[in-house]
């Protein structure tokens, strides 16, 4: 019988009921490799209360204690950073050296934590009227929770919890159920590394342990990252219950080939940004936009490199994209190719008849590559997270920019120019939250902050670097005076400076 991963609260693994479980596969075999439990609000009730409990000491502990136990964990996690890359590419799929990529990322988050100190400076302004002083404090919400998608499971976690926790905050998180043992992991590492007890509990579920987290009256702010049609679900049912919520969602992410781009490196990168990780990205590049009259050779560019990315196992030496992640996440792919095809776009890579050498039941597709797709097909306007790239032919930038900008999400944009001038007015005109200059993917570090525009995020601030400290503190203006003037009596007038 496969082990169930089970929730983690207050420090101690659940140890309860589980009235329903889900089942976890190995995407390559396509073997159940484990079973989940899926919370119930019996759970997420303990979950917060073991978080509400750790507040009360959590947000007394000094900054430099915190910070200490964020760099013991950033150690732990830099030595073993191939033990979780292999624990996610065994649930995930994608491969090892792929993985490695993502932690790495969200190894970044935690070293900007770990100069919490600085952030949380504060504001002073000296002498605001005759010997009063007023400064400003950033303190913390209390308990906040975070909701993650599968495609990144070590990643998108450490987006959020390093910097909620270091403000001060305790947090529940509520990983995805397909993937759930790189969470859990990182949970247990952060505790050894001296995280007290409750200050980081995971509840693994579905839909019914996401509810219970957005009308629980504990929970102060909502950080969720996954598809648009939930991200707007737990938008507006986390603020009608008055809590604070950033809520990304899905993308269709283009990138734009100029006439004067080199077609070598633009094959490259669209080819790399299309099929890494399998396109199950959220930045990954799902439209090429070949501005005329480079659309024949460019087609042919990434055909040709597409069509010799090397698809098998992630954990096998060479493999360059792995399976999806479950076999009706890689049905619901293949069946978006089907409608392609269909609705007359030309499929010039098909990859729907790959097999896998001893690996019959894992859930493959190899690359596949649209041509002259049109903005009505159903290719163009859904989000497949898949390995599909859709080529669309346009006659001129004007016409380019008129595509991105009219389409409903704004997640990353890419333009591929040797113009400066070019890309200056693309930059400023493109509507995106962000924006890549002959750089594919561009997911920014740590210190700035991640987020899309349109229906790629619902809520005022992007996660990670300085607007996820503001979005996991809130303010207080404290004004003083220790001077002793002498008191001429009462006065009741509305106070104004003197
Ligand atoms: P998903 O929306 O299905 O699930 C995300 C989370 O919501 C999971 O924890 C899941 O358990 C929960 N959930 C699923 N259905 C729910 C429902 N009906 N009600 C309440 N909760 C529910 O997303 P996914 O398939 O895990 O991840 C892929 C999606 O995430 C893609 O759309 C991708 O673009 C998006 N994504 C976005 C970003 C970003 O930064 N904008 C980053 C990564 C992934």
């Amino acid at each position: 019988m496969a082990e169930t991963i089970t929730h983690l609260l207050g420090g101690k693994a659940w140890d309860g009921a589980t009235a329903e479980r889900g089942e976890v596969f190995d995407p390559a075999t396509g073997a159940v490799s484990r079973h989940v439990a899926l919370a119930d609000e019996t759970v997420v009730d303990a979950a917060v209360a073991a978080a509400r409990h750790a507040f009360e000491d959590w947000r007394d502990v000094s900054l430099t204690r915190r910070t200490r136990i964020l760099f013991a964990f950033r150690d732990i996690l830099e030595s073993r950073r191939d033990e979780l890359a292999r624990m996610v590419t065994a649930e995930h799929g994608k491969v090892v050296s792929d993985a490695r990529g993502e932690i790495t990322r969200g190894l970044e988050v935690v070293e900007f934590a770990c100069g919490i100190a600085h952030l949380l400076k504060g504001e002073h302004s000296e002498q605001v009227s005759t010997d009063v002083d007023t400064w400003t404090v950033r303190q913390p919400l209390g308990v906040v929770a975070g909701i993650t998608p599968f495609n990144f499971p070590a990643m998108v976690p450490m987006w959020m919890f390093p910097i909620a926790v270091a403000c001060g905050n305790t947090f529940v998180l509520k990983p995805s159920e397909r993937d759930p043992s790189a969470p859990l992991a990182l949970a247990e590492w952060f505790s050894e590394a001296g995280l007290p007890d409750g200050v980081l509990n995971i509840v693994h579920g579905d839909r019914v342990a996401v509810d219970s987290l957005l009308d629980h009256p504990d929970i102060r702010a909502v950080s969720f990252v996954g598809s648009t049609p939930v991200a707007r679900h737990v938008y507006e049912r986390g603020t009608g219950a008055g809590k604070r919520v950033q809520a990304l969602g899905g993308a269709k992410n283009h990138m734009i080939v100029l006439p004067d781009a080199d077609l070598d490196r633009a094959a490259d990168a669209a080819v790399s940004a299309g099929f890494g990780s399998a396109g199950e990205r959220c930045m990954a590049v799902s439209v090429v936009v070949a501005v005329d009259p480079v659309g024949d050779s460019l087609v042919e560019k990434i055909a040709d490199r597409a069509g010799r990315v090397v698809v098998g196992d992630g954990r096998a030496d060479g493999v360059e994209m792995g399976p999806l992640v479950t076999a009706q996440h890689c049905s619901r792919v293949r069946g978006y190719v089907d409608t392609g095809v269909a609705q007359g776009a030309e499929l010039v890579l098909d990859g729907r008849d790959i097999s896998v050498a001893d690996r019959p039941d894992g859930f493959w597709l190899g690359p596949c590559v649209f041509d002259r797709v049109t903005p009505g097909m159903t290719v163009y306007t859904d989000e497949i997270f898949g390995p599909v790239l859709c080529i669309v032919r346009v006659e001129s930038y004007d016409a380019a920019l008129h595509l991105v900008n009219e389409n409903p999400y704004g997640n990353g944009v890419a333009l591929f120019t040797r113009d400066g001038g070019a890309a200056r007015l693309f930059q400023r005109e493109v509507e995106a939250g962000m924006v890549g200059v002959n750089v594919p993917i561009p997911v920014p570090m740590a210190f700035h902050s991640f987020g899309g525009w349109g229906q790629s995020l619902f809520g005022d601030t992007h996660v990670y670097g300085p607007e996820g400290v503001r979005f996991y503190t809130r303010a207080k203006a404290i004004t003083a005076q220790w001077a002793d003037p002498h008191l001429a009596g009462p006065d009741l007038g509305f106070p104004t400076h003197r």
